[in-house]
């Protein structure tokens, strides 16, 4: 292909990426602000605070695009779940519709090859999806974060997980920068069956003081269906699961010994197991609060929703919005905001304690769920057309330094397609072996940053799961530059056989 025809072919693909990027562009303008932030209770808006994404980020916002596409929406694993079927059927149909008129063209139509090219198209566009979202998944790449204008203000996150809970992540330290990264000034860490005294991780490192402060607790099975947190003022006592298990009333046995022996207050998990007529009963049995937002399990049903929100509010017990986190991706999308006069000034350890105090006090006045977009569940409409939905918010969401970010990637791309077309190369392989290098390289990275976190706090879990994205990164790695140097040294071959936009 030469001549008048190759600058057509340019011409209309530059078309199709303005059209694209100006419709972006518009969204973007629209200040629609989908993300909120939401007061979790009845998702209105909430003055004085907004969540902003990290500056950083948007340096490689189209290679984050489709890990923050179904991370903003409301129960991530379905949108995931729903965007690689459509990806896979998108993929499979331009493979097939691109082999169908090449063999027209060539007076050769056979359904074996446009099937067998639909497949192969399939399976590179899913396998490549794949492996961004696993890099996101694994690499701790902040998402949200919460900027509060008044400074008494604090924003906690009343549940999440260090390296001493037996399926998390990350180290004391690397769980208190992040929670700093995503705007928090308090943590408790709240690690499964056992009552860990955090403090004495810290030693004399004084690093520790320009990060957030943090409450010890731990999470624990009460009954079948309930799960409780204790967040403990003093964490120095015994606290075994055989313990809890021991007692007919476990739930009230665990809220009492929590506030008697540990001056701490009791946060009920409203897991999807557990029963609207739970609620009361756990309020009964001691419960200072309960999480009606979890970044962690999103899947709460409106029936258990509605008992908790009508509960509180009849007994005055606070609600909390919290994430979970176990170190796996960097996103946060729910924080538990608590007015308090005056707490700028105060000490970590005394804006940890002032927290401790008001969850006891049930001052459900000033603690407020806040979360970034709608979180629970989206009608059977909703997470079928989820990759419309959710690019549409995505875009909606993006700032200025992440909409020049698409612009600039996007000619850059065209224009390193347009010349490596014109050097003789296969632009569409090469391009997708500098991208999936590039996979290959972040998932190494990913890989040895959680083995690090394993080895400085003796945890085998993170070593276990470092060697995934260790190993899988290793393999794309050396794939991607076999195939590249394949492509380099078929170099000249490709002119005057095949499109510039046809792929590899
Ligand atoms: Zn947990």
């Amino acid at each position: 292909m030469e001549g008048e025809e190759l600058l057509k072919h340019y011409r209309k693909t530059g078309l199709i990426l303005f059209f694209g990027l100006t419709v972006i562009t518009v969204l973007s303008c629209l200040h629609t602000t989908p993300q909120g932030p939401f007061d979790a209770r009845d998702y209105t808006r909430i003055a004085g605070m907004r969540v902003e994404f990290h500056p950083w980020e948007a340096l490689f916002e189209p290679l984050a695009s489709p890990f923050l596409i179904p991370a903003g929406s409301p129960d991530f694993q379905v949108s995931c779940g729903i965007m690689i079927v459509w990806v896979l059927l998108a993929a499979a149909a331009w493979g097939m519709f691109a082999e169908f008129r090449a063999g027209r063209q060539n007076r050769s139509l056979r359904i074996w090859p446009i099937l067998l090219k639909g497949i192969r198209s399939a399976l590179v566009t899913g396998s490549t999806l794949m492996l961004i979202i696993c890099l996101f998944v694994a690499g701790r790449i902040p998402g949200w974060r919460l900027v509060v204008d008044d400074p008494d203000l604090i924003v906690a996150d009343l549940h999440c997980h260090t390296t001493k809970s037996p399926d998390a992540l990350v180290t004391l330290k690397t769980n208190l920068k992040w929670h700093a990264s995503c705007g928090y000034n308090v943590a408790a860490l709240t690690e499964h069956n056992q009552l860990f005294a955090h403090e004495t991780l810290m030693g004399a490192d004084s690093s520790f003081d320009r990060l957030p402060a943090f409450i010890s607790g731990l999470e624990a099975h009460t009954g079948p269906r309930t799960m409780l947190l204790g967040l403990c003022r003093d964490p120095q006592i015994p606290f075994e699961k055989q313990k809890v298990d021991e007692y007919p009333d476990r739930s009230a046995w665990f809220s009492n010994k929590i506030h008697e022996e540990c001056g701490g207050a009791v946060i009920g998990l409203t897991l999807k197991r557990l029963a609207p007529g739970d609620i009361a009963r756990l309020v009964d049995d001691g419960v200072d609060g309960f999480e009606i937002a979890n970044s962690g399990h999103p899947e709460m049903g409106p029936d258990l929703r509605r008992e908790v929100l009508d509960t509180c509010r009849a007994r005055g017990i606070p609600l909390v919005a919290s994430t979970d986190w176990h170190g796996w991706t960097g996103m946060s999308r729910a924080w538990t905001v608590i007015r308090a006069p005056g707490s700028s000034a105060l000490s970590r350890s005394e804006r940890a304690n002032l927290v401790i105090r008001k969850l006891r006090e049930h001052d459900s006045a000033d603690i407020i769920p806040v979360v970034a977009g709608y979180m629970g569940d989206a009608s059977l409409a909703h997470s079928i057309f989820s990759p419309i939905v959710e690019t549409l918010r995505y875009a909606q969401e993006l700032s200025a330094a992440r909409v020049i970010s698409w612009w600039i990637w996007t000619w850059a791309i065209f224009a390193l397609w347009v010349f490596l077309y014109r050097i003789g190369i296969a632009p569409g392989g090469f391009l997708l072996g500098l991208l999936t290098c590039a996979v290959g390289l972040g998932l190494i990275a990913a890989g040895i940053s959680l083995i690090g976190q394993g080895i400085v706090s003796a945890a085998s879990y993170p070593i276990h799961f470092g060697l995934l994205p260790l190993g899988l990164g290793a393999g794309v790695l050396g794939y991607s530059i076999f195939s590249l140097v394949t492509l380099l040294r078929l170099r000249g071959g490709l002119r005057g056989h095949e499109s510039p936009l046809s792929g590899s």
